[in-house]
């Protein structure tokens, strides 16, 4: 990216950290309750620095391999940043992803969550999950089903002694997201979690109507992506 655009991602922070604390406002939350990870995916160190140079800390990765090509030096850099990762994970990658990572989004299945608790405990990390939960039970989608839900909290929280802080979901693109952020609410506060990662940019207003307290957006403040 030019060095003009990635003066517009700084801008363009504010605008979003404006309508997440607009939102709040009118949902009648606390500011703050919402807090905004950066979805930087697919671009590069120079696009995210002006970002952190802004002051923004918490930032999301879709892939954990792209993310160890560019965090380690931003990190050197910045070292209080939190990174999570907010897209799907295979078992033989949760070594990395547990070096590199504060957060995970995407537990969604038993094999991949012995998977981190084993990398945990091997590395002397303690990292905070959510678990995701395919909403819309999307055959093609990451996510445990929201029937299964309440079992596979019981399993990573009181079994395998995970820190779970709370649900993830991605509505389908063709719903109206509203309903998706109402279950997933639903479903969290019968299992006594406290956080919800729900929205993204083009819904994140709705979601912190429907008690978000985190949000991902990515677009609308680094642009349009060419893939994923
Ligand atoms: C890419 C991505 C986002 C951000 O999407 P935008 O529409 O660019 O805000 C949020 N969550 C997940 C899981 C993503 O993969």
């Amino acid at each position: 990216m030019s060095a003009t655009s990635s003066k517009d991602a700084a801008a363009r922070l504010a605008e979003v950290h404006a309508a997440v604390a607009t939102a709040e406002r009118e949902a009648g939350r606390t500011e703050g309750a919402c807090r905004l990870i950066a979805v930087s995916k697919t671009f590069d160190a120079d696009a995210i620095r002006p970002v952190l140079e802004s002051g923004q800390r918490v930032f999301g990765e879709n892939r954990v391999q792209e993310a160890q090509g560019k965090w380690p030096e931003l990190r050197a850099a910045f070292d209080d940043v939190e990174l999570h990762l907010i897209g799907p994970l295979q078992s033989n990658k949760a070594r990395d992803a547990v070096a590199l990572f504060d957060v995970i989004h995407t537990l969604d299945r038993e094999k991949i969550a012995r998977a981190l608790k084993a990398e945990c405990e091997a590395q002397g990390r303690t990292l905070r999950f959510f678990i995701q939960v395919n909403t819309g039970e999307e055959p093609q989608k990451a996510g445990i089903a929201p029937g299964e839900t309440d079992a596979f909290v019981a399993l990573c929280r009181d079994e395998l002694k995970l820190d779970i802080a709370g649900l993830m979901c991605i509505p389908p693109v063709e719903d109206m997201p509203g309903p998706h952020f109402a279950l997933l609410q639903k479903i969290a506060a019968r299992n006594g979690l406290a956080e919800l990662s729900m929205g993204m940019s083009a819904d994140f207003e709705t979601a912190i109507r429907f008690g978000a307290t985190f949000v991902r957006v990515g677009s609308a403040i680094f642009g349009a992506r060419d893939t994923h």
